[in-house]
């Protein structure tokens, strides 16, 4: 679902991104860790191009991101094609930033039919069943600051899916979250795993990343400097600075 060649991302002389090689298969759950400023969140904004990349080349469900091939020739894709291409990932972010004046079903519905244009009929029956599934059916018309942040999270999650993303991205999800919240969180992306959703996910709750993740990927100063199953990764990493920094979390 995911494959980067190579690649690059620069902030003017900082090199973000390192020559990243990554290949996630469809259906796959890919947990990344690293320390802080390692190049998490970039990764995640270039795949769903809140970044732009300053080489390699990167593809999305298929497509290369950002770019479309002429003969030898690559032009950059308009805004047009590039918010189609952005459709193809959810993501989820530490706050939750749901729109406040809206219910947490209108949140729900928003994107669906402002920018996919379906029926507010169907997309309404959609969200009950996305809040249903994140359990919060009882929430349908409560207002953001009248739910705890891992129900806002939970919503914020339902949004997304809203939009039938194929790829699930999560930037630090439960990290803003009060300890006893973390919880119910997890367990919505757990089964969002179980039922066969790709998803990356930037996480310190190693925990998760053991029982969940196909694969981890430890980052650091822009690298990947080390991926393999969840057991490799965290209990017997190979590399100096995975298991300095294992250790250190732990
Ligand atoms: P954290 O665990 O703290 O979230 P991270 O691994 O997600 O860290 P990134 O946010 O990807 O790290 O940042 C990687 C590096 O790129 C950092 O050194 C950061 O300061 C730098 N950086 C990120 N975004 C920008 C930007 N817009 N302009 C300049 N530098 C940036
Ligand atoms: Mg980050």
């Amino acid at each position: 679902i995911v494959q980067g060649k190579s690649v690059v991302k620069k902030f003017g002389d900082f090199v973000a991104l390192d020559h990243v090689d990554i290949d996630i298969e469809n259906g796959e759950v890919v947990c990344i860790v690293g320390p802080s400023g390692s190049g998490k969140s970039t990764l995640l904004r270039c795949i769903n191009q809140l970044e732009k990349i300053d080489g390699g080349g990167l593809w999305v469900d298929g497509e290369l991101v950002g770019y479309r091939i002429a003969g030898s020739a690559l032009h950059e894709l308009d805004d047009k094609q590039i918010a189609r291409q952005r459709l193809a990932t959810g993501m989820v972010f530490q706050r939750f930033n749901l729109f406040p004046h809206m219910t947490a079903l209108e949140n729900i519905i928003e994107g669906p039919i402002q920018v996919l244009k379906r029926s507010p009929q169907e997309c309404r029956e959609q969200a009950l069943e996305l809040l249903e599934r994140v359990g919060l059916s009882d929430k349908a018309n409560a207002y953001p600051v009248e739910l705890s942040g891992g129900q806002q999270q939970r919503v914020a999650i339902a949004r997304a899916l809203a939009m039938r993303p194929r790829l699930m991205l999560f930037d630090e999800p439960t990290s803003a979250l009060d300890p006893e919240l973390v919880g119910e969180v997890l367990q919505v992306m757990r089964d969002l795993a179980r039922s066969g959703m790709s998803m990356i996910v930037v996480t310190h709750e190693l925990g998760f990343a053991r029982e969940v993740a196909n694969r981890v990927v430890f980052m650091d100063a822009g690298q990947i400097v080390e991926t393999g199953a969840p057991e490799e990764i965290l209990m017997y990493p190979r590399n100096e600075r995975t298991r300095g920094f294992i250790s250190a979390v732990l």
